[in-house]
């Protein structure tokens, strides 16, 4: 993720975090990023719904 993003609407579901911001050309954007040391999962959505669900049926492979 770059610096200097505003994410808003930050929620977190379980490990995972889920934010919206607005990309360069102001774009709504959605991403989903596990908080969970070593785990690595972040992606963004072009929706929320999509990004809240990812959160949702993320499963950590780190235990
Ligand atoms: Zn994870």
């Amino acid at each position: 993720m770059t610096a200097n993003r505003r994410f808003r609407r930050v929620v977190r579901i379980g490990p995972v975090q889920v934010a919206t911001y607005y990309d360069d050309r102001g774009r709504e954007k959605h991403t989903a990023a596990c908080t969970a040391p070593r785990c690595g999962f972040a992606t963004d959505y072009d929706s929320r719904a999509a990004a809240e669900l990812a959160a949702r049926t993320h499963r950590c492979a780190v235990r």
